[in-house]
């Protein structure tokens, strides 16, 4: 491998710029930072961790996540978009070494024409090897490969009090562990050694399978997982206790003689604006899930597809989170023992009831491959995630209603996707958090972070 001698050269710090609006996905809640650090050399980032107050600084990739895990309201974020390059790749073996904002889109554009695919991906390219790390995604092949954290071999993370730490399985493996979803609040990520995968072309087998029920979509996953490397469903919410909707399964096709056109996937249409609130509404988001369901059980069977619109349909319209309106979504993500699949029913149909439901239904059986995080989201069980406007009140006590339904059936909220669960709800989703705190970096917080942990840590002071 090549070594990094450009950033060995001492720069002057990165300037704190006033910040624009940094939003997350969805958009709320609507947080003001009190400025943002851009680095363009990750040499820059111990001057800027030297001089911040304690808790005041969050590292920030392409603000992905949905909820408030990447803002810090009131405070400042390091965005490392410019920490972009790609550092060494061995072809003889596929590590992939690159600093931590280089997006999943660029590690496609330049290492898929040379035969090589990411280990895991999210339903978005455009995230960050930095953000991917922090929330250790998973994909739609979690019951074959884990999350992302398991495919990362080593990573180099500045830390105010330490310096540049390098970490891995077995270099400070708890520092490593820690980092691996841990929200950004071990530090930043300056370089990360990533296990790329070898693949035929960008072409995939695909296979579309609709089904009527709940008990039907698990049938078609146990069948389907020994067969193929990803799957996952999407779901009509509207149809209540017995759902129906369509499995996507598919596998690398070793098709290599088909061209893709250039720019494929990175240029669609564009929402120009937020969408008027009520285009939204029961009617229209029905109407919706039933000509999507109507569309695609018609295109039922196999099919050679591209790997974008297999892996990343809503990258084809760009800023799609704007049709959710001015005020934003939530998207509700939780995990579910398999065991307490009447739980996921229970959700099913108090969304049906609320008539608030959303186009993106998502439902995937996760593997039982422990996660590489300390903090890591998925654990054994039936993951499901839908969207939500923000209509106020009437949805955070639908969500509510929800969460009790979670809570009861001893399942999980994912943090990348979570702007309102309450203390008690994160302390039943990761009861072990406690041991991840002395890995905090003294210098760094988020707003979900202190939302979600300063009545807990307040309450254990106060007994
Ligand atoms: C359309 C869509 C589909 C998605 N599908 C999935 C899915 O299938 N599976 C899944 O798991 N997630 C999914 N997500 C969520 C997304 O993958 C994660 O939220 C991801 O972490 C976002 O990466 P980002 O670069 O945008 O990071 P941000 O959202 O900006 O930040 C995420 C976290 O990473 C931290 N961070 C960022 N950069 C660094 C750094 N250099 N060092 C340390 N910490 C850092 C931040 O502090 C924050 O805690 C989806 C999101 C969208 C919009």
């Amino acid at each position: 491998m090549s070594s990094q001698s450009a950033a060995s050269l001492q720069r002057k710090p990165a300037p704190a710029l006033r910040t624009g609006r940094y939003l997350s996905w969805g958009r709320y809640p609507k947080a003001e930072h009190s400025h943002v650090y851009k680095p363009a050399w990750d040499d820059q980032i111990p001057a800027i961790l030297k001089s911040a107050p304690d808790g005041s600084v969050l590292p920030y990739g392409l603000g992905r996540s949905y909820g408030d895990s990447c803002l810090n309201a009131g405070r400042a974020l390091v965005d490392c978009r410019r920490l972009n390059r790609i550092l060494a790749f061995d072809e003889s073996t596929g590590v992939l070494r690159c600093e931590s904002g280089v997006s999943f889109a660029d590690i496609i554009d330049v290492f898929l024409p040379q035969g090589w695919f990411l280990p895991v991906t999210p339903g978005t390219q455009f995230v960050t090897v930095g953000g991917a790390i922090a929330n250790d995604v998973h994909g739609k092949n979690h019951h074959r490969a884990g999350t992302f954290g398991a495919h990362v071999r080593q990573l180099g993370l500045h830390r105010s009090n330490d310096g540049l730490v390098v970490c891995g399985p077995e270099e400070n493996p708890q520092m490593f562990r820690a980092t691996i979803g841990g929200l950004g609040l071990t530090g930043v990520i300056a370089w990360a050694e990533v296990q790329l995968r070898r693949v035929a072309g960008p072409w995939m087998n695909a296979e579309l399978v609709p089904f009527q029920s709940l008990s039907t979509f698990l049938d078609v996953s146990r069948e389907s997982d020994g067969r193929f490397e990803y799957t996952v469903a999407w779901l009509d919410c509207f149809a209540g206790k017995n759902p129906r909707g369509i499995f996507f399964r598919g596998n690398h096709s070793a098709e290599t003689g088909k061209k893709l056109r250039p720019n494929h996937g990175k240029t669609g249409p564009k929402l120009p604006f937020a969408l008027p609130s009520w285009l939204l509404n029961r009617y229209t988001v029905k109407a919706f899930n039933a000509a999507y369901y109507r569309a695609h059980a018609a295109r039922k069977g196999p099919s050679l597809v591209s790997y974008d619109s297999f892996f990343y349909p809503l990258d084809s319209v760009r800023q799609w989170n704007l049709l959710y309106g001015k005020r934003g979504f939530l998207q509700y993500q939780c995990v579910i023992p398999e065991a307490n699949v009447a739980a996921i029913e229970e959700l099913l149909d108090r969304i049906a009831r609320s008539g608030m439901g959303s186009f993106l239904g998502v439902l995937k059986q996760f593997g039982s491959a422990p996660s590489a995080g300390m903090l890591s989201f998925p654990r054994p069980g039936l993951t499901l995630a839908l969207d939500f406007a923000v209509r106020g009140e009437r949805t955070l006590q639908l969500l509510r209603s929800l969460d009790q339904v979670v809570q009861e059936s001893g399942g999980a909220l994912y943090p990348a996707k979570d702007a309102r669960m309450s203390p008690a709800l994160f302390e039943a989703s990761f009861p072990r958090w406690r041991s991840f705190v002395p890995y905090i970096d003294p210098k760094i917080s988020s707003s979900f972070w202190r939302r979600v942990t300063w009545a807990n840590q307040n309450e254990a002071q106060s007994q």
